[in-house]
């Protein structure tokens, strides 16, 4: 097997591990690491078919990180993908309405997010003793909603790791908040922000990239590392779950091997859809990755006029963990669609930081076939929930309904009969006041009650992750302005 090595998008600097790159999460001049080249899968579809999730991940994982041992690579998987799954086929496929919800919510925080934390602090750890570190590893983390918690989840307790989170104090939902400010563990600090997921992102990445701030850290025994989708220790073990789709269905008789499929992914920050992507790269046979966006629409409006403009205003939705107007993992497609070419990388995201927007060339436009772009308003979104249950009993979450209504517009206006797969990324119970609301049955009462309707309704068990939310001690209050983030980092470590 061939050696991958990771680079910069934004300079041509010298190639490194996975498991650096895992370390350190962004690379040094502020770009996101990318694989030198993208191999292929070693194994056929049919033969992936017979094995477990565990197995899968291992096919792929492995051909993305190469410095890992077998031995290495298994036990982190063995950590990860265990009881803390409700169901032992880790991510099943539903299907209703002549479509396939693959659901990602079966892990312990029920978003789609769990797929990768839970694997990356293992990750992580072997990561920092192949490399002889031994300084503290401090994730900080910008969340939307869902990528706090199952960090939080991931990293608590875990030795030699500490975890900070930032996120948008009115922009999740109460579950989302309550799941994160009731978080055990000293070594997890959870902060409110004034502002939204952008504010906190960008507020994140400032203080990744001050040299000061980072040798400051240095001479504490500390460094930095993230755990948002910017880190390929996130990207990686999202692949696998386009691969499981495909074999499950190909195990299932509802494929024969080689068959197009498509995929319809809610998308916010395109970590996943990426993921998506890089699953086509090596060998599934993917049609269209269709994008599917809330009213924060600047993914749709880029896939329609090869403009990204984020100049607009940030619109609070029904699907929190999709608002978002700067779409950091888009800046990796950039670097393939522009040949694999740093230098216009860099220029896009100059321009995007310095103006809000950049305009990509005819022929980097030509290389996004493999894409189609959709979204959903907030009415849209609560009618797809209401159709599907009315049309056969399945409650799904906003997130994943604005994907399922996308994907009804998307065949109608194209045609295009490719059997797909639906991208489930979180559980109803984690939104239940929209989804009650979009099924009119909402009363207003206290959010853990609504837990009890929504289950009534749907046929389907309290999650454990909501279930043990009842009585759980509030233990972060800390709430800070966009420019105070830095000192609430300085204090928790303090330093
Ligand atoms: C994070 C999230 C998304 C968006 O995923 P990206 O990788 O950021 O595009 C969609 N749905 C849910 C429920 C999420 O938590």
């Amino acid at each position: 097997m061939e050696n991958v090595y990771y680079r910069s998008t934004r300079s041509e600097s010298t190639p490194i591990t996975a498991s650096q790159a895992i370390l350190k999460g962004l690379a040094d001049d502020g770009g996101l690491f990318v694989p030198t080249k993208l191999p292929k899968l070693d194994r056929t579809l049919n033969e992936l078919s017979l094995m477990d999730y565990r197995g899968v991940a291992y096919e792929v994982m492995k051909l993305f990180l190469t410095d890992y041992t077998e031995e290495e690579l298994k036990a982190c998987i063995a950590a990860a993908y265990d009881g803390k799954f409700d169901t032992p086929d880790i991510a099943p496929i539903h299907e209703a309405d002549g479509r396939y919800y693959l659901e990602l919510f079966h892990g312990a925080t029920i978003a789609f997010k769990d797929m990768a934390l839970s694997i990356l602090p293992h990750l992580m750890i072997t990561a920092a003793k192949k490399n002889h570190e031994n300084k503290e590893i401090v994730i900080l983390t910008a969340t939307s909603g869902d990528t706090g918690k199952a960090a939080l989840a991931g990293f608590a307790g875990v030795a030699g790791t500490k975890i900070i989170v930032f996120y948008p104090k009115d922009g999740v939902s109460s579950i989302q908040e309550r799941q994160m400010v009731t978080q055990k563990g000293d070594n997890t600090c959870v902060i409110g922000i004034r502002g939204n997921f952008d504010d906190a992102q960008s507020g994140v990445k400032k203080i990744f990239t001050d040299q000061a701030v980072k040798q400051r850290l240095a001479r504490n025994g500390y460094q930095f590392s993230s755990a948002n989708s910017i880190n390929i220790g996130r990207l990686v073990p999202q692949i696998v779950y386009y691969v499981w789709a495909y074999t499950r269905l190909l195990k299932d008789g509802k494929l024969a091997e080689g068959d197009e499929i498509n995929f319809v992914v809610p998308t916010g920050n395109f970590g996943n859809i990426l993921a998506g992507y890089y699953a086509k790269q090596i060998g599934v046979p993917v049609h269209r990755l269709v994008c599917a966006s809330n009213e924060n629409r600047v993914l749709y409006d880029f896939f329609q006029s090869g403009e990204y403009n984020r100049n607009r205003p940030f619109i609070l939705t029904s699907s929190p963990s999709m608002d978002i107007l700067i779409s950091s993992n888009l800046e990796r497609l950039i670097y393939h669609i522009a040949g694999d070419d740093a230098g216009a990388d860099a220029e896009y995201m100059k321009n995007l930081a310095e103006r809000g927007d950049y305009q990509i060339t005819d022929a980097m436009r030509r290389r996004l076939t493999d894409f189609a772009g959709g979204f959903a308003t907030m009415d849209e979104t609560a009618a797809e929930i209401l159709r599907l249950y009315e049309k056969d009993g399945y409650v799904i979450d906003p997130h994943t309904a604005v994907a399922s209504c996308v994907y009804g517009k998307y065949a109608e206006e194209s045609g295009d009969r490719t059997k797909t797969v639906i991208v489930s990324t979180a559980s109803p119970f984690k939104f239940e006041t929209s989804v009650l609301k979009a099924l009119h049955r909402y009363e207003a009462k206290d959010d853990l009650l609504l837990a009890d309707d929504l289950s009534a309704l749907s046929g389907v068990k309290i999650p454990q992750a909501v279930e043990s939310l009842k009585g759980a001690e509030i233990r972060h209050k800390t709430v800070c302005d966009r420019n105070g983030m830095l000192a609430e980092v300085e204090k928790f470590l303090g330093i």
